[in-house]
């Protein structure tokens, strides 16, 4: 349905091949410090740039391999069989959608200072919307403001959720600038931050299911206390905050899916492999046991399932744009978030106390992917819009 070039194949290989020799021997370090393993990872990077693999997801003028979504989508989902596989290839959240913004809103002046550097992986960023005091899930609800002053804009708020706040150059804020419009889709816009600014404070890293985390593996909590930035950082027009996210969120949401389908493929082998080892008696092995092959079965289903949904809604986007992409994005959002959560459980169940440990990725996993069913949209809300859309339908 969705085949493969012969040069694609060549890539996926040689990605397969890189991520399981370089890549996941160096899962031990990570469950303690992304930071820490930041040099190790910079080597790792500039063999991916010599391996001509650089920015998978870029178009090709600024120095990505120009791939299609539907490409991409099969590239992350080699990448996402580690934690670090993204970051690697300079593909990871929040920074590629943060290029893709600046690619498509940003001056010539905004790209030379903020995109090229993020291009080159030479900074990270973060994108800073959800507020603590306001229902995400209904990003109008927002008391964050920024108001021009001379030739600047002093914005003032308070977030949190901001992934990977601790050590990026930047944040894409979004702030209030035209409270009074009408359209309240049209009352925010999306401004650059450098986190140098006076007034910008990362408060804290928030705990995670036990986890602070750090550096790339970090989500913040940040004050902009009367931060005074040029006006020359807004992107786009004022007011169309909404407008770069919706366009923001439709590919974005590809990436996280492929990547999930990526961990549901290493969680799966990981509990096949161990399936066929473990003895619970002599020669009886969890494999020979029909829950066990149940799970194997169920999960191998729902996998493929849910990867031919998401090649389907990154081939509607690639031919008619996110918009028109609405309806299977967001099936795909809460499908695949949840596919993720029960294959994982399957297979942290499957080996035993073993599942547990970090010894294995699928501990982290199942901390951290947990949140998969709440951001970018929360499972409830991706499935009241499609079947609000759906049942219009059959209004007389
Ligand atoms: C790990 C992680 C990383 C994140 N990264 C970022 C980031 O980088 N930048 C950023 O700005 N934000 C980020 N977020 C925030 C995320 O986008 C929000 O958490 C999300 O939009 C939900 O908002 P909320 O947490 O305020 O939940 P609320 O809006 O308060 O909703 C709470 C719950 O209510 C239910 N609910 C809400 N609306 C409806 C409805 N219409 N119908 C039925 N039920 C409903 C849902 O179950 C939902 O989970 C991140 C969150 C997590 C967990």
């Amino acid at each position: 349905m969705y085949p493969i070039s012969p040069d694609l194949q060549k890539t996926l290989a040689t990605i397969r091949a890189f991520i399981d020799e370089e890549i996941i021997p160096l899962e031990a370090g990570f469950g303690h410090s992304m930071k820490a393993l930041e040099p190790l990872l910079a080597e790792k990077r500039q063999k991916v740039k010599e391996m001509g693999l650089w920015l998978p997801q870029i178009d090709k003028e600024f120095g990505g391999l120009g791939l299609s979504l539907v490409e991409h989508g099969y590239v992350s989902q080699e990448l996402g069989r580690t934690p670090l596989g993204h970051y690697v290839f300079n593909c990871q959240a929040p920074d590629a959608g943060n290029m893709e913004i600046l690619i498509e809103y940003g001056t010539a002046e905004q790209q030379a200072q903020f995109l090229q550097p993020l291009l080159r992986g030479e900074t990270r960023s973060c994108f800073s919307m959800t507020e603590p005091e306001n229902a995400g899930s209904n990003p109008t609800l927002l008391s964050t403001t920024a108001v021009l002053e001379g030739d600047s804009y002093i914005i003032d708020g308070h977030k949190w959720f901001t992934s990977s706040a601790d050590g990026a150059a930047f944040a894409i804020v979004m702030a209030v600038t035209n409270p009074h419009h009408e359209n309240r889709y049209r009352r925010a816009s999306m401004i650059i931050v450098p986190t140098d600014t006076p007034g910008f404070e990362l408060v804290r890293n928030i705990s995670v299911m036990g986890e602070a985390g750090d550096g790339h593996a970090s989500h913040a909590e940040v004050r902009y206390n009367e931060v005074r930035v040029p006006r020359s950082y807004l992107l786009g027009d004022e007011g169309a905050g909404f407008v770069i996210a919706q366009q923001r969120l439709g590919p974005g949401r590809i990436h996280h899916c492929m990547r999930w389908l990526g961990i549901c493929e290493r969680s799966f082998d990981l509990m096949c492999g161990y399936a066929v080892r473990r003895e619970v008696a002599p020669g009886r092995r969890l494999a020979d046991m029909q829950t066990i092959q149940n799970w194997v079965a169920e999960s191998r289903a729902e996998i493929n399932a849910a990867r031919l949904m998401v090649l389907d809604a990154a081939h509607k986007i690639d031919r008619e744009g996110s918009h028109a992409a609405r309806q299977e994005i967001s099936l795909i959002k809460f499908y695949v978030a949840n596919v993720l959560q029960r294959v994982l459980d399957r297979a942290i169940q499957t080996h035993g106390a073993l599942g547990m440990t970090d010894d294995l990725p699928l501990a982290y996993w199942f901390r951290h992917e947990r949140a998969a069913r709440i951001y970018d949209g929360p499972d409830e809300v991706h499935k009241w819009s499609v079947a609000r859309r759906i049942l219009q339908n059959y209004e007389g």
